[in-house]
């Protein structure tokens, strides 16, 4: 059904809400809170100093509102409660002061600071709070605001459509799980903690099946169609390739040859993931690869997600091959068009060994005259229904994804359960470890010390700062431009400083990354987006604020940008000091323990924590923290899939539904 027809939802926000990824009911119907928060009114007489109160009282007094600056005012009033006066401040909400008239009754949640009798208000409510009542909170695009999300989502659960419920109802049955229309009337609009709890564990096992039966069926589809012709090697010239190498291979990187080799000169077809640290030196694995595959008279494509990774592999892996026959070419999007025309004739005609490029080197009108080999760079970006593109393709080339997610051997079983996994888990001896440091926001100063001296001794720096969700008001945009602005003013302007968020278009983030990687700018501040395989060198520091509100694996990503050559390199977290996550990563640089500390913190976690985002593909299940609920949705989809294949899944089209969506993706 289309969004229009549901009420209130215009065109204008028709585009916001596809912006997050909603396009039609269902998927509006499937935007689900990130978390809760419940009015239980207090009793002013009864808290102490406590974060979140929520209390009902009179207005007593005129507000007062003093204007700081131009984006700062501030409200300060009485408010009687419960026989009780109280203070009440809250910021910048100049706009509400003239319906904050004395008399009126209102609630007010905040921060209540018992010395001071003062509530320092987060939130003012008009409108009447029942007791007891949830309020669901959603992840916000501008330009939407919660209240807006929260009655269109009204809107489209009072329509009463049916949703589709994947689970096999003798599941439902032997988990006590509740129907699927329930569980989405539940999830937005609860009554209880204990309704969110049934929801929640409905929804997270029935995403956790789907995902588990596509990993299945992917499985059964290896055993099924992948019989390839061998490619021969003469594996002492590859011998030889290794040994001409500046350095010579890890234990765990020559494992992960061997197990490629093997698979190459096989007659099944190679699924391998190739999972490393970053650093752990992924890449040369993927070109020895490549070069078997040249020995064998095939060709090798390899993508990456971002045409700047493309570039860095194209320069970095040119030199490594240079000593050999083998011809490389790069294809971007924004290469010239004569030069297009010139690769893909030489593609078809053989004359280039191994094309380097985004995904759309599969996509474009290219034609390789045998392609042997496929290799996708950082494929935890690529989710389950990618997984299988490469099949439709007509040709059926050996796939090596190479992965920076390093996931402990059991979880790379079942999430990956539909490839062969190698992993390498030590990196090259002589690394500098990166000196992770904690610092807390009052130690400001001392770390915009530490970030001058770094840049007197000529060495960049990134500065990293999350998204705020929560609020409605803070965007990317103005996050990002505000810390700039701050670090603008305490190093006087004189030290240029890049500015890289989502928002930028292709041209202007690669404007950026160049001016950082040239040296142009000394100092990057951005979002996530540096995340994935970007390589500078000569940045030897990064900052993170707020860190704390960064996911373990995330965090120890972004600080992999550093420590990228002989160098000291340091990396300064900002955030509370006794923070358990925060402590792992100053304790530790082993990607491998980090994630495996990851996954027991969040199993402490209850299933009413917040899931964090970013977690591979999934709208409610967080796999490290349900990692128990996957494997039973493991279990229970290959029971299910086992009894059905054989009948083709009769009477269950939704079935075929999804392995349609598999099969037919590109
Ligand atoms: P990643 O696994 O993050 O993709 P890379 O493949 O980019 O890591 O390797 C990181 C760096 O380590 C590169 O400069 C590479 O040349 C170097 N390297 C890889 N293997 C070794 C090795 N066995 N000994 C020394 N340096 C190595
Ligand atoms: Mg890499």
């Amino acid at each position: 059904m289309e969004l229009t027809s549901i009420k209130g939802i215009g065109e204008k926000n028709k585009l916001i809400l596809n912006k997050m990824n909603i396009y039609n009911i269902e998927d509006l119907l499937e935007y689900f809170p990130y978390r809760y928060i419940e009015y239980k009114l207090d009793n002013i007489k009864e808290v102490s100093d406590k974060t979140n109160v929520i209390i009902k009282g009179k207005i007593d007094s005129t507000p007062i509102t003093r204007y700081i600056r131009s984006k700062l005012n501030i409200t300060n009033f009485r408010l009687y409660s419960n026989q009780k006066m109280v203070n009440i401040v809250i910021y910048n909400r100049a706009f509400m002061s003239k319906q904050l008239t004395p008399g009126r009754e209102i609630t007010v949640i905040g921060k209540y600071d018992e010395k001071k009798n003062t509530i320092s208000a987060t939130n003012i409510l008009l409108s009447n709070v029942i007791e007891g009542s949830i309020e669901s909170k959603y992840h916000l695009k501008e330009g939407i605001t919660n209240k807006q999300i929260t009655s269109y989502i009204n809107n489209a659960l009072n329509l009463k459509v049916n949703v589709t419920d994947y689970v096999p109802e003798y599941l439902n049955d032997k988990y006590k799980l509740i129907t699927k229309n329930d569980a989405i009337e539940k999830i937005h609009r609860p009554k209880s903690i204990n309704e969110i709890k049934k929801a929640k564990l409905k929804l997270i096992y029935e995403e956790l099946f789907k995902f588990m039966f596509k990993i299945n069926y992917l499985k059964y589809l290896k055993t099924k169609e992948n019989k390839k012709s061998k490619k021969e090697v003469d594996i002492t010239k590859v011998q030889e390739f290794i040994k001409n190498l500046p350095f010579s291979l890890t234990t765990d990187q020559q494992k992960a040859v061997e197990e490629i080799h093997k698979d190459l000169t096989s007659e099944t077809r190679m699924n391998r993931l190739l999972c490393g640290d970053v650093g752990s030196g992924k890449t040369i694995v993927g070109v020895i690869a490549s070069f078997e595959c040249f020995l064998s008279g095939y060709q090798t494509a390899l993508m990456a997600p971002t045409e700047i990774l493309a570039s860095q592999h194209y320069e970095n892996i040119k030199n490594l091959l240079s000593k050999t026959k083998m011809k490389v070419a790069l294809l971007l999007g924004s290469t010239k068009k004569q030069e297009k025309e010139k690769i893909y004739e030489d593609l078809k005609q053989g004359k280039i060994d191994l094309l380097i490029g985004t995904h759309a080197i599969l996509n474009e009108k290219v034609t390789f005259k045998n392609l042997g080999l496929v290799i996708t760079d950082e494929q935890h970006r690529f989710g389950v229904n990618q997984r299988n593109s490469l099949r439709t393709k007509g040709i059926l080339p050996d796939i090596l994804y190479m992965s920076a997610t390093p996931i402990p051997r059991t979880y790379a079983l079942t999430i990956y359960g539909d490839m062969d996994v190698s992993l390498i888990k030590t990196k090259p001896s002589g690394r500098k470890e990166i000196k992770t440091i904690i610092k807390s926001e009052k130690e400001i100063k001392e770390v915009l010390y530490m970030m001058l001296e770094e840049i007197k001794n000529n060495h960049q720096i990134y500065v990293v700062t999350p998204l705020i969700e929560e609020s409605e008001e803070i965007s990317e945009v103005r996050t990002v431009t505000e810390l700039k602005e701050k670090l603008d003013e305490a190093f006087n302007h004189k030290i240029k400083i890049g500015l890289l968020h989502g928002k930028l278009d292709k041209t202007e983030k690669e404007k950026v990354m160049t001016d950082f990687k040239n040296g142009n700018t000394k100092v990057l501040v951005s979002t996530t987006v540096i995340e994935v395989g970007v390589d500078v060198p000569n940045a030897t520091m990064m900052v993170i604020f707020n860190a704390e509100r960064f996911g373990l694996a995330t965090l120890h990503q972004l600080r992999g940008r550093i420590g990228r050559n002989s160098l000291d390199s340091t990396c300064i977290l900002i955030g509370p000091k006794n923070n358990k996550r925060l402590k792992v990563l100053e304790e530790s640089t082993d990607g491998f323990y980090i994630t495996e500390k990851d996954f027991e913190m969040r199993r402490e976690g209850d299933l009413f924590g917040v899931k964090q985002s970013g977690d591979m593909e999934f709208k409610i299940a967080d796999i490290k923290r349900d990692f128990k609920i996957l494997l039973e949705a493991k279990k229970d989809s290959e029971e299910f899939l086992a009894k059905n294949i054989t009948n083709n899944f009769k009477n269950q089209d939704k079935y075929i539904k999804i392995i349609d969506e598999l099969k037919s993706l590109d």
